[in-house]
């Protein structure tokens, strides 16, 4: 509850994160965003305090598939409120204060790293047993920049099939480890889909290398989204939050299940 404000001004003080999970990718377009959006509200509906910050800049469309709108942002003592979406997901995003014409001062012109790092600490997020943040895509300058902006917990990283294990996949995972970041495991996002004229599933790309590939480097495999015309449908109404079919009740569960004690 963002009402009950302190006396004084107590910036960022009274958030209690337990684990800030990123979710990340090669390259854009591969479904970051979806499953950063779909983690997020599996967590929140198996009961956990989950937020959702909306790190990815170059095409924020986080506040557009919960149906959250811009605008004038609250403040109280402990920071800026984060929107909530219909079912209690407190969700932050830039594309937020875009919206806003009189910006804050603090968001004037800071680096995309400086930008992620107030998202982070001035923010009333409260008590969160998760904080998911959606990434820049790829694993260039500004993703590195997020990624050493805020300590993180852990990682995954979101792959089409097409996107060959042995290059994307490899690369986002360098990038992890070498920052030290702990790879929870890989999503594989768009691997068949549902034919809606004749409801035989197809491959839509070559390849499906990526669970034989996690299995040889030890890396956790979370499953695979399929390509899903409801999920799109959901999506562009705002409502991916009532999109909830097995393959994101099994991402969820290996996510939890690969979760360090
Ligand atoms: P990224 O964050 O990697 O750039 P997005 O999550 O924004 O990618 O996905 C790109 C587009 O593809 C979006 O319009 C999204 O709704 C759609 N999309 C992603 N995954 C699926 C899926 N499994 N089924 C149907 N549409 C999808």
């Amino acid at each position: 509850d963002n009402s009950d404000a302190g006396s004084s001004s107590q910036i960022g003080q009274r958030n209690d994160i337990k684990r800030v999970i990123a979710v990340i990718s090669g390259k854009g377009g591969v479904g970051k965003s979806t499953v950063s959006s779909l983690l997020a509200s599996a967590l929140l509906a198996h009961g956990y305090k989950v937020g959702l910050l909306d790190a990815d800049i170059t095409g924020p469309s986080i506040p557009r598939v919960f149906g959250v709108s811009g605008g004038s942002m609250g403040k109280n003592d402990y920071g800026i409120i984060p929107r909530r979406s219909r079912k209690g997901l407190k969700i932050m995003s830039l594309n937020l204060f875009l919206a806003d014409e009189e910006l804050p001062v603090i968001w004037r012109g800071p680096r995309i790293g400086g930008a992620v790092k107030e998202f982070y600490s001035q923010v009333d997020w409260g008590t969160l047993d998760f904080l998911i943040l959606d990434m820049p895509p790829g694993t260039g300058d500004i993703a590195i920049t997020v990624l050493q902006s805020i300590e993180l917990d852990a990682a995954v990283v979101v792959s089409t099939p097409q996107d060959l294990a042995f290059t994307i996949v490899r690369k986002a995972l360098h990038m992890l480890n070498k920052h030290e970041v702990p790879v929870l495991g890989v999503v594989e996002n768009l691997t068949s889909g549902i034919c809606p004229h004749c409801q035989h599933e197809v491959e839509l790309f070559s390849g499906g290398g990526i669970r034989q590939w996690c299995e040889e480097k030890q890396v956790n495999y979370l499953g695979s989204i399929p390509w899903d015309a409801a999920l799109s449908y959901c999506a562009d109404r705002g409502q991916i939050d009532n999109y909830y079919p097995e393959a994101v009740g099994q991402m969820v569960a290996a996510f939890l299940a690969a979760l360090p004690a």
